[in-house]
């Protein structure tokens, strides 16, 4: 116990206020159940669209994507349509750790997602799930190196494959359940070892079991298979073990100061209906498609290779024009006869502009730009599966909000699940998918989606409703006593203690760090196996 305030603040990747409120009701969560009597707890306003890097970020720094700037996995490469992944370097606003750095406040950071490489903070930073770690030999993910050997065992994924059958689902639950007790033990021993003013966790199981397990767990859902039944519950098993580390993490917490629970989003069911957005675009004279000889002539080219020498051969094509993400995405596109385009992601479907003087080979004229988003808006409005084509400036404001898609999708939830975004290059623009397309859980969309809004349970009463993302940084500074004039939120709690007002000040940003090929590719695996690029 300590008799300054501090702040426990644990993060859920993807932790649903709907199905919680549900689990309260029925007894599963005491943790949380105790939370909602203390304080608060329901819905929190997420970030549009609803994405884990952006909205985490925003959780932290308390201002918009689009001042933050990380606003995806991914950004677009200025000139030849590839892209790249974002790191902890790319982040252009301080968030609550470099803040409370520079005033002497001790902070122990762990798991936040987009936070590699770590930073030099006033205590410890592991990395999350993002960080290129390849080998358990490997401190990169560690600030101070030195802890490395007692946070060794911290696991990044432990999915190898996404392989469907009904051993593959008992095996991978077993595993989010062994991931979340290293997590936790690793946790609750630094959380023990000094009075952090800042102590922030996030975990991200109720995330990977909510993209895979959705259909099993929602009997409902169009997508379920009544002939496999097992594992039972495995959301409701994911939440329940969540549940019980919200309580370690508390008693071990041990302080009267304040608690909060935080998700980056929610979730929902995906339906049958499968959007082919890049087709729509091409019915209605976007996009143009290239013709598909080329793929064909070097297989055949390949097939005159001799045997021994087609491996390494074949690794080098694969790695130069197969396997990169951005080749999967953008292939097969002729642009100088293209004006929209879409990476046709299922966590984000959005579409972007070929415009020129961005683009290697756009054609739309800046001056066109507004011009051709509302016009694209209103065309897209009319896709079945589509509720509302979002234009990136209505939410995303600041110098960076161009680093992100030109318009965001928010589809249709009216019967209760939403479409898929599924890659396609040619043919119809909307699909019905069969049973033994989606079974295979292989490029059909994952069965559960993210969804807004986000989830907050704090122990402390909220002193006004419908509290957003932006407002989380503010509001565990307030706690502390500071007040950060460069945030966008507001705090929703009463402080304890006189607040200090702080200008954004001496913070310097890291130079930018770009990651090799080889760590591109291993995050491109783990994103896969985490139910992201397909
Ligand atoms: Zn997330």
């Amino acid at each position: 116990m300590s008799d300054r305030p501090r702040v426990l603040l644990i993060g859920l990747d993807g932790f649903s206020p709907d199905l919680t409120a549900q689990w309260i009701e029925q007894g599963h969560l005491p943790h949380l159940a105790m939370l909602q009597e203390q304080g608060y707890l329901g819905a929190l306003r997420g970030v549009t669209p609803p994405v884990t890097y952006p909205a985490w970020t925003t959780c932290v720094t308390g201002v918009n994507p689009g001042r933050h700037g990380i606003t995806d996995f991914t950004i677009s490469l200025p000139g030849n349509y590839g892209i790249r992944f974002l790191n902890s370097t790319d982040r252009q606003v301080p968030a609550l750790w470099n803040i409370l750095s520079s005033l002497g406040k001790r902070v122990c950071i762990l798991g936040v997602p987009a936070t590699y490489p770590p930073e030099a903070v006033n205590g410890i930073m592991l990395s999350g799930f993002d960080s290129p770690v390849a080998d358990r030999l490997d401190p990169s993910y560690v600030y101070p190196p030195e802890l490395f050997s007692q946070v060794s065992q911290w696991p990044f994924s432990l999915f190898q494959e996404h392989r469907i059958s009904s051993r593959w689902y008992e095996e991978a639950l077993a595993l989010l359940e062994k991931k979340i007790a290293v997590q936790e033990e690793i946790g609750c021993r630094l959380l023990q070892q000094e009075a952090w003013d800042l102590f922030m966790i996030v975990l991200n199981e109720a995330d990977t079991v909510s993209h895979h397990f959705w259909q099993l767990e929602d009997t409902a859902s169009p997508r379920h298979d009544p002939e496999i039944t097992a594992p039972d519950s495995p959301i409701l098993r994911i939440y329940r073990r969540l549940d019980e580390a919200v309580g370690r993490f508390i008693d071990a917490f041990d302080d009267p100061g304040l608690v909060l629970v935080v998700s980056d989003h929610g979730f929902g069911g995906a339906g049958v209906q499968a959007l082919h957005i890049n087709n729509y675009l091409e019915a209605c004279g976007w996009l143009s498609y290239k013709k598909a000889s080329q793929g064909i002539l070097k297989k055949a080219a390949l097939r005159w290779v001799p045997m021994r020498l087609r491996g390494t051969l074949f690794r080098r094509f694969q790695r130069l024009v197969e396997s990169l993400e951005s080749r999967a995405r953008r292939g097969g596109i002729q642009w100088d006869k293209t004006r929209a385009w879409s990476d046709e992601l299922d966590y984000c479907p959005a579409i972007r502009l070929n415009v020129a003087g961005r683009e290697g080979k756009g054609i739309i004229p800046p001056e066109q730009y507004a011009s051709s988003v509302s016009e694209l808006c209103a065309l897209l409005e009319k896709l079945p599966g589509v509720a509302r084509a979002v234009p990136r400036d209505t939410v995303y404001k600041g110098a960076f909000a161009d680093r992100a898609a030109d318009i965001f999708l928010e589809l249709d939830w009216s019967t209760g699940y939403r479409a898929s975004v599924i890659r396609k290059r040619g043919g119809a623009a909307v699909e019905v998918l069969q049973p033994e397309a989606y079974k295979g859980g292989k490029e059909q969309g994952c069965a559960g989606v993210h969804r807004n809004p986000a989830f907050l349970a704090s122990s402390r009463p909220l002193t006004r409703k419908n509290p957003a993302m932006e407002d989380i940084a503010p509001a565990v500074l307030s706690w502390l006593g500071i007040t950060y004039e460069g945030m966008e939120g507001k705090s929703f709690l009463e402080s304890q203690v006189q607040e200090e007002t702080v200008c954004p000040a001496d913070w310097i940003k890291a130079s930018e760090k770009k990651y090799t090929e080889e760590e591109e590719s291993l995050l491109e695996k783990r994103m896969k196996a985490l139910g992201y690029f397909e």
